[in-house]
């Protein structure tokens, strides 16, 4: 009786850790909003005529109760027979996906065979417990000194998951070219160049160690680790889902290690999606995003057939104009940690078949190797010299890039594209200095070497900007515009015309940059206010500004 028991009860509880409740489905784009729908379901792709999305039980139930048709498209869960191996993927020249033992100990043989210039560590553990790693590549790994950091990470959607193998490829190019050729000599020497395959190990091995079949988009909570991050923008829906132990170890790792350029790979769709994700405001530097996406796709391009790589503008979009993303990564990294991140989607293909992992990687290979020499263009410099740090540096053409510099990063890296631009450094407690720069096609150029230029013109920073709302006046909902130089905390209030507090839009640390806010007419209690007169008002630790609207039912 007893073994009897003991048997019913390991089914029953094998089988419920094994049937995620994920559906894929698919419904007509006309008559529905993606910018709404975005925030109920995880939208996959969004083309001309169709949406594609995933749910989990929560998110299925909000999307039943607004009756969109939908057809359901093959089980998630479904075996596809993926080519899998426990042996070492070099061996068998990369034409398989490996166990998830065969992953750990591929990444361990990385440091084991390169302990120089290669460290693994551990960025965190999954729901089940799985390792969250990087490979860590530098020249002089064990000395503090201070370089461009870059960033590449895969797969934090597990049923993407060509997208590792390029990532374990391009490990295993930087180690072995290392002492061969001189380009990647150079930039491993002069980068520090982490490298994190799988950033969903549950996800991706959700049914067993041994393979991927059955892998998953979301991770052991069925959450969307792309939904999971921090948002700087959409305060009045803030994401209330708890952070995944995923997302947490991607911010702590963003918190420690300062990444100037990274990107993160999925599958879905082919081509460079540059930020914002979750506005339509365009990046200060969108030209710049452009260009090195751009870049990316062309070289893919050349090498690969014609019909690769192609989607939107020939493999390039911007995130918005694509589908709005909120507490995605790509936002969280550009918003919170000053780090240009993109999104690349290598392939329409989520099950990519082992037996072309080759051809993918080929197609790839160079665009990944040139995307991080970019880390090595734009500004730098060196202010321990100095007796005053600046509190942030300024980039006055194009206006709106604002580079917050703490003590701890005296020496700063900043990526920027090659050309002329006038620049300012805000001190607390000193004038600001103006002066021109040049910056040289891949090269980092120092600004604490360049002359003040002593006929500069008079200009007075405006550190915190709020611009007149618009619409106004407004109904339903008017879109406001903060700006502040750095990051610090601040609030948002609006007031009506007596003076009482009616809504608070905002009250938190807020980033450097242009921050859009959307007040919708609603008081905090949820009721709607009446026509009037209200008073937006923004507030930091050293400025108080305000601009009027009017609301007309
Ligand atoms: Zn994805």
């Amino acid at each position: 009786m007893k073994t009897k028991w003991c048997v019913v009860f390991l089914l029953v509880w094998q089988s419920s850790i094994l049937t995620a409740e994920i559906r894929a489905f698919r419904f007509s784009r006309v008559g529905v909003s993606p910018v709404y729908l975005t925030r109920i379901i995880s939208i996959d792709r969004v083309d001309t005529d169709s949406i594609t999305a995933y749910a989990n039980d929560r998110e299925w139930k909000t999307f039943l109760e607004m009756n969109i048709p939908y057809r359901i498209l093959m089980p998630v869960k479904e075996p596809k027979g993926l080519d899998m191996t426990h042996t070492d993927l070099r061996v068998i020249q990369w034409s398989k996906y490996p166990t998830y033992p065969a992953y750990l100990a591929l990444m361990a043989s990385f440091e084991k065979e390169y302990p120089e210039i290669c460290r693994i560590d551990t960025l965190g553990y999954s729901v089940r417990g799985r390792l969250i790693l990087a490979a860590e590549i530098s020249g002089n790994l064990k000395s503090k000194e201070e370089k461009p950091g870059f960033f590449y990470t895969a797969q934090m959607h597990g049923d993407e998951i060509a997208t590792s193998i390029l990532m374990l490829r391009l490990i295993d190019t930087l180690l072995t070219a290392y002492a061969d050729s001189s380009d990647i000599w150079r930039l491993v020497e002069e980068t520090r160049i982490w490298v994190n395959p799988l950033a969903n190990p549950d996800g991706a091995y959700y049914s067993s160690d041994s393979t991927l079949d059955g892998c998953i988009r979301y991770n052991a909570n069925e959450e969307d680790l792309n939904r999971n991050f921090p948002d700087a923008r959409h305060v009045l829906n803030p994401n209330t889902l708890p952070r995944q132990p995923e997302t947490l170890a991607m911010m702590a790792f963003a918190e420690k290690n300062q990444v100037h350029l990274s990107a993160n790979f999925h599958a879905g769709n082919e081509c460079v999606n540059y930020p914002w994700d979750s506005t339509p405001d365009r990046h200060p530097e969108t030209n710049w995003f452009i260009s090195i996406s751009r870049e990316y796709a062309d070289t893919v391009r050349y090498y690969a057939p014609e019909d690769y790589f192609n989607e939107f503008n020939e493999g390039v979009t911007n995130g918005w104009d694509w589908y709005a993303i909120y507490g995605g990564r790509q936002d969280y990294m550009n918003d919170y940690h000053s780090c240009k991140e993109v999104t690349i989607e290598i392939s329409d293909i989520k099950h990519y078949p082992a037996e072309q992992l080759e051809e993918l990687w080929n197609y790839h290979k160079r665009s990944l190797l040139h995307f991080i020499k970019r880390v090595h263009e734009g500004l730098t410099g060196d202010f321990r010299a100095r007796k005053q740090l600046p509190e942030s540096i300024e980039i006055l053409t194009p206006p709106g890039i604002v580079i917050p510099l703490e003590a701890s990063d005296s020496l700063f890296f900043y990526t920027l594209e090659a050309g002329k631009y006038d620049i300012c450094l805000h001190y607390a407690s000193r004038t600001d200095t103006l002066f021109q720069v040049e910056v040289q096609p891949h090269l980092l150029t120092d600004i604490t070497l360049i002359p003040v230029h002593t006929d500069s013109p008079p200009y007075t920073p405006r550190n915190f900007v709020l611009n007149p709302p618009y619409p106004n006046p407004f109904n339903p909902e008017t879109a406001i515009q903060l700006y502040t130089s750095t990051s610090q905390k601040t609030s948002l209030i609006i007031y009506n015309i007596q003076g009482r507090q009616i809504k608070t839009l905002y009250e938190d640390i807020l980033p450097a940059g242009t921050h859009t806010f959307r007040w919708d007419g609603t008081q905090d209690n949820g009721k709607e206010v009446s026509s009037g007169i209200y008073i937006i008002s923004a507030k930091n630790s050293r400025q108080t500004v305000r601009q009027k609207t009017v609301m007309i039912r």
